[in-house]
C-alpha cells in the first residue's frame, strides 16, 4: 500500500472519447476501458451485476465483451461478494497466463487480496481497481424501495440508473425504467442515501477512508476538476485516476488513447472519504427504530420526502451551476 505523497503514483483526469461510453458511466468511463482491454486479451473481470428479477447486486466473473453492459454504473448499496472467492481462486489457478481484473469498493478488494494471501494464491495475474466510496446504502431500503415502486404500479423495473447524466454529471437523476416504459424516479432513496442515514455500519468506521489505496488503480469522480483543470471540465463527467502500482499504471497506459487526459497532482484528487469515513446522520439510530415499529413507508415520508424549500434550493442551485451530490 503506499500513501498519496508517494511520488510513484501518478494522478490523470479524465474523459472517455466515445460520448455513448461516457453518457452511460457514472463518472469518465474509465472502468468499461480497462475491462475491455482485459477481455480482448483473454482475461477475465470480475464485478457486480445487477439482478433485475431479485434486485440484488453480486459480483460475477466475466468473460466475454458482449457481457460489460450488465456491470456499468454505480450502484448505491452492497453487491455480495461472497461466491466469488473460491471462483476466483480456481479461475487463477487454471489460467496461469490470464490476468483478472477485479472492481470493487476497497473493502472487496481488501477481502480479496486477503484471502489469496491466506490460499497461497499468487497475485500476480490479479489487478485490482479500486473505487473511491462514500458508503453502501442499505440493501434491505433497496429491496423495500423496489417492491414498493413494482407492487403499486402493477410494473416491473427493467433498468435502474443512479447517475444518469440527462441534467449533466454534476446533477446526477437517479431513475429506473419500467417494462411499461415508464419510469420512476429513485431521488427519495438516493436522498436517504445522501443524507448519511442507511449506510451500512461499517461504513461509518470504514478503515479504508484513506489516501492508502488497495487498489493497483483507484477511480473516483474528479470533482475538484473545475478548481484544479477549469479549462477539462466535461459536463458528461470527468474521472479522477491515480495509478498506485507499476501493474496498475501499465493497464492504465495501455488503453490511454481510449480517453481524453489530464495530468494532475495526486491532491487535486482528494476527496473527504480518502480522508474520514462519512459521518453517521445523529438521527440514524431513530430512523432505524422508526423503520422497524412504523415501517418503510413512514420512514420514507418522513426523512426522504422533499419539501417546498428542498425543491426551490435546488432549482436555484441548477440555475446557477452549484448543483452537485
Ligand atoms: C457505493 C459507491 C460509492 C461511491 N462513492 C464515491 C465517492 O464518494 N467519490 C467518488 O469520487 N466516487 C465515488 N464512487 C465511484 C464513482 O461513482 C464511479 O463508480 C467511479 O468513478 C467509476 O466510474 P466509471 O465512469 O469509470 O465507470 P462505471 O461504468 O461507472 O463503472 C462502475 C464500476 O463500479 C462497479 N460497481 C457499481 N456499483 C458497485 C457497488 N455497489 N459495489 C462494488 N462495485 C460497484 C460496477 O460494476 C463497475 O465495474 C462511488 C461508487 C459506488 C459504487
Ligand atoms: S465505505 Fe468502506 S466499508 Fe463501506 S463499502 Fe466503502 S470501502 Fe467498504
Amino acid at each position: 500500500m503506499k500513501g498519496i505523497d508517494n511520488t510513484d503514483i501518478c494522478a490523470y483526469g479524465v474523459i472517455n472519447k466515445n460520448s455513448n461510453t461516457l453518457l452511460h458511466s457514472s463518472s469518465g468511463g474509465v472502468v468499461p476501458e480497462l475491462c475491455s482491454k482485459i477481455l480482448k486479451e483473454g482475461g477475465s473481470v470480475c464485478t457486480c451485476i445487477y439482478n433485475y428479477d431479485f434486485h440484488e447486486l453480486r459480483h460475477a466473473l466475466i468473460k466475454d465483451v458482449s457481457q460489460l453492459g450488465k456491470m456499468e454504473s454505480s450502484k448505491y448499496f452492497q453487491s455480495d461478494i461472497t461466491e466469488i472467492f473460491s471462483i476466483t481462486e480456481e479461475y487463477l489457478k487454471g489460467n496461469k497466463n490470464k490476468k483478472l481484473l477485479f472492481i470493487g469498493t476497497p473493502c472487496q478488494c481488501a477481502a480479496i487480496k486477503s484471502y489469496f494471501n491466506t490460499k497461497h494464491v499468487s497475485g500476480e495475474n490479479l489487478i485490482c481497481v479500486d473505487i473511491i466510496c462514500h458508503g453502501v446504502g442499505s440493501n434491505q431500503i433497496w429491496n423495500d424501495f423496489t417492491e414498493d415502486i413494482e407492487k403499486k404500479n402493477n410494473d416491473k423495473i427493467v433498468k435502474i440508473s443512479f447517475k444518469d447524466k440527462r441534467y449533466g454529471w454534476l446533477m446526477p437523476y437517479a431513475v429506473a425504467q419500467s417494462k411499461s416504459g415508464k419510469e420512476y424516479d429513485l431521488c427519495d432513496y438516493m436522498t436517504l442515501y445522501n443524507k448519511n442515514l442507511i449506510m451500512r455500519d461499517e461504513c461509518y468506521e470504514c478503515p479504508f477512508s484513506s489516501v492508502e489505496r488497495e487498489g493497483d488503480i483507484t477511480v473516483g469522480d474528479f470533482w475538484n476538476v473545475k478548481k484544479a483543470v477549469p479549462s477539462f471540465y466535461n459536463e458528461k463527467g470527468v474521472s479522477s485516476v491515480l495509478c498506485n502500482t507499476e501493474k496498475g499504471k501499465a493497464l492504465f497506459l495501455s488503453v490511454i488513447e481510449k480517453f481524453y487526459t489530464v495530468l494532475v497532482s495526486t491532491e487535486d484528487c482528494i476527496q473527504p472519504n480518502m480522508m474520514h469515513p462519512t459521518e453517521k446522520n445523529p438521527l440514524s439510530d431513530k430512523f432505524w427504530i422508526e423503520y422497524q415499529n412504523k415501517g418503510f413507508r413512514y420512514v420514507r415520508k418522513k426523512y426522504a420526502s422533499k419539501t417546498m424549500a428542498d425543491r426551490i434550493k435546488r432549482h436555484l442551485f441548477v440555475k446557477i451551476g452549484l448543483w452537485k451530490v
